[in-house]
């Protein structure tokens, strides 16, 4: 009998996840987005796009399609469908377990200022005009119009729209992995004085840190926020070793 697997992506590492475990014999799989980009990449798996209808929804589709075991590999700062996802394999009895990037840590050079929330990122920026990275989600760009005499260099995977209603904006749409060396000129091409970032982890999105470190930008980055307690591993390899010493208990249902 094949197990049935859940991947909740939107992540690199949930992509990387589900290429090694697609030809795997013992497993069917299946990876789930939330539908957020316009233009996904392709995986290796079928995809499903769409919210389930929060955790109760969750937990109706893991019973429904007889799921074994339920990956979290969201991105970090995806608290709400982790918690979801949590509260959901209780209810379903199915067993979970967490694909958690560990965070960037500050090197000895890294001129970083840790806050909690993106509007004290905005409060923190100061009354002095200032030139400012965002790579924020298009969703989270709002708080910066109440700080709107600074210039903005905005980047992300699909263009913000409607623009900020701020009077210095650029946009750039791109979507990672970034080097260090492109981010570094593009810093300097803007004359970035400011980076306002998550601690996202990893290194697709760390070259712009290490661009910061060498020209001495300072980074604001928004701290990640507290996760559902569950058991978590920090990489795809360490994932598949779960899921390879997984005792014979694990896959059997638990209603
Ligand atoms: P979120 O706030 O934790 O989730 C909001 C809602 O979106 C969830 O309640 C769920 O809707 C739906 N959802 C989220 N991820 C889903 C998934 N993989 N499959 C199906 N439904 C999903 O999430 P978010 O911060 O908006 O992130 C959305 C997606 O973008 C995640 O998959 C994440 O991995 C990816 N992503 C996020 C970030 C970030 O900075 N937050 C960065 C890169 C990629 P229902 O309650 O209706 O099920």
């Amino acid at each position: 009998m094949k197990h049935s697997i859940l991947i909740l992506g939107g992540t690199g590492e949930a992509r990387r996840l589900a290429g090694r475990l697609a030809d795997d014999p013992r497993y069917t799989v299946e990876l789930s987005l939330a539908g957020r980009t316009r233009t996904p990449i392709e995986h290796p798996v079928p995809v499903r796009v769409g919210g389930f209808g929060g955790a109760e929804g969750l937990a109706q589709y893991l019973r429904e399609k007889k799921i074994s075991i339920l990956i979290d590999a969201t991105h970090p700062y995806a608290a709400r469908i982790s918690a979801n996802a949590a509260e959901a394999t209780k209810r379903a009895g199915v067993p979970m377990i967490a694909l958690r990037r560990a965070p960037w840590q500050r090197q000895p050079d890294d001129r970083w200022t840790e806050v909690s929330s993106i509007p004290e990122a905005v409060v923190l920026l100061g009354e002095e005009p200032r030139r400012v990275f965002l790579t924020l989600g298009r969703q989270e760009l709002l708080p910066f119009e109440a700080a709107p005499h600074h210039h903005y260099l905005v980047r992300s995977v699909d263009p913000v729209e409607p623009r900020l209603a701020v009077p210095y904006a650029a946009y750039l749409t791109e979507r990672g992995p970034f080097e260090a060396a492109s981010e570094k000129a593009l810093l300097q091409e803007h004359g970035i004085e400011v980076i306002v970032a998550k601690n996202s982890g990893g290194p697709a999105s760390y070259g712009k840190i290490i661009a910061a470190r060498a020209l001495g930008i300072d980074v604001i980055l928004i701290r990640r926020p507290r996760l559902a307690e569950v058991p978590a591993v920090d990489s795809v390899e360490a994932v598949l070793d779960h899921l390879a010493h997984a005792p014979p208990s694990l896959w059997l249902r638990g209603e």
